[in-house]
């Protein structure tokens, strides 16, 4: 991604906020809080590597706002890592959790590497040393980290591990997407996945098209492609496309989900395994019913929107589609489901997880996806009405449902 692209990122997200705000009422001032983190750190990391020389990480933890109350929200391992990305993505994370009614503000980290050339141990150093340096600014009740892109519940077991340690006491509430042994709640790996699917049972209800047979496009093959698409599949949808970093995978019959789930490396790569592929422009613009951006940020730019012949996108990775292309969209008539509304099925079930740590009581699954369908079903209720009583996009829409809350705690604690 270049930086022309994240600062678009950042600036459009201001964008949305100002209009959300506006059309709420609120005034120059609230905007211009609400706009900016409240808090950015910048790390360096000293590490260790295995070849006996020491390499200097650079990491970022970024809180949009604890009026509500403590910042919630992944930290992603990846190169193209950088501030202004992080930053756009702590106030998704905002709006995501003003969406679901959750308890918490926004936060985001990210540390500049690449875990597909890193070793376990080289990993483990990384996430601890992350964690030594940021431990000031996080907490249970603070900040509280999670996985995100190409990190997995082994990276939060480090980081909990470490931030026990700090403390000398345990402390599984300081993190969510935890293993199961470790106080992670079930539901949790497959619940981004599992909230995009609601999101994709309720879309199409809107449209009048049956969930059987309904043709589906997947791009990214990571957690919540690869989960979304063996949901589908087992739905009695058609998975016509899937992708990875690479490459894409086409069958207008349906592809074999379940092998290719099998196949799969962690990361989520798989296509080089097949000789005959499409590229990933081509599988954005395949004829389906369901377009499901699963991977990474601008995808959908208003260089291909014309091109896209979803009836509906449900957005499952974060930022997938451009302010332009979310209007081209909107005006050809696809029913978009934003990215945070669409994938907050993750943050809700760590929401569940912090309070089975802090209840010290566990769950059933069953509890989870229950609890969790509600939180998403009523969350997208209130912004597709919102969408039809003011005649603005869905993802305006999310945006004024999801600020408002925020908004509002500010005023009460007289900040604004
Ligand atoms: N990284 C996920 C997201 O972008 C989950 C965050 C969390 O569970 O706190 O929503």
């Amino acid at each position: 991604m270049t930086d022309i692209e994240t600062n678009n990122m950042l600036e459009s997200t201001q964008l949305v906020i100002e209009e959300a705000l506006q059309k709420l009422g609120y005034g120059e001032d609230m905007i211009a809080f609400l706009k900016e983190p409240i808090r950015l750190l910048t790390v360096r990391i000293p590490i260790r590597m295995d070849d006996g020389n020491t390499r200097v990480f650079i990491g970022y933890r970024s809180q949009h706002n604890d009026a509500v109350g403590p910042t919630k929200g992944g930290v992603r391992f990846h190169p193209d890592v950088n501030e202004m990305e992080v930053k756009a993505l702590s106030i998704w994370m905002s709006i995501k959790c003003g969406i679901a009614n959750l308890p918490y503000g926004g936060g985001k980290g990210g540390i500049i590497c690449d875990p597909r050339k890193m070793s376990f141990r080289e990993l483990e150093r990384l996430s601890r040393g992350y964690v030594r340096a940021i431990s000031q600014i996080v907490g249970p009740s603070k900040d509280i980290p999670a996985p995100d892109v190409m990190t997995n519940s082994q990276i939060m077991a480090w980081m909990m591990d470490e931030y026990s340690r700090i403390r000398e006491f345990d402390s599984p509430g300081f993190i969510t997407g935890k293993p199961l042994v470790l106080g992670g709640s079930l539901g949790r790996e497959s619940a981004t996945a599992r909230g995009v699917a609601i999101m994709i049972d309720e879309a199409l209800s809107k449209k009048g098209i049956p969930l059987q047979d309904a043709r589906v496009v997947i791009q990214g093959f990571g957690n919540a492609g690869s989960y979304l698409a063996k949901f589908m599949h087992e739905a009695g949808a058609k998975v016509i496309g899937i992708s990875d970093v690479n490459a894409a995978l086409y069958n207008e019959k349906g592809l074999d989900i379940e092998d290719l789930m099998e196949r799969r490396d962690s990361f989520g790569t798989v296509t080089n395994l097949f000789k005959d592929t499409i590229t990933n422009e081509e599988l954005l613009s395949l004829d389906c019913d369901i377009l499901v951006p699963a991977a990474i940020e601008n995808q959908i730019t208003a260089d291909n929107a014309d091109k896209i012949r979803a009836k509906i996108i449900v957005e499952a990775a974060n930022g997938p589609t451009t302010l332009e292309a979310t209007r081209i969209v909107t005006e050809r008539g696809i029913l978009l489901v934003p990215d945070v509304l669409a994938s907050a099925g993750g943050v809700i079930v760590s929401y569940f997880e912090w309070v089975q740590n802090n209840q010290g009581y566990y769950w059933s699954e069953a509890e989870v996806d229950t609890k969790l369908r509600e939180m998403m079903v009523h969350g997208f209720n209130q912004v597709y009405e919102l969408h039809q009583t003011r005649h603005v996009n869905m993802r305006l829409a999310a945006y004024m449902v999801g600020v408002r809350k925020m908004a509002e705690a500010v005023r009460f604690r007289g900040w604004v």
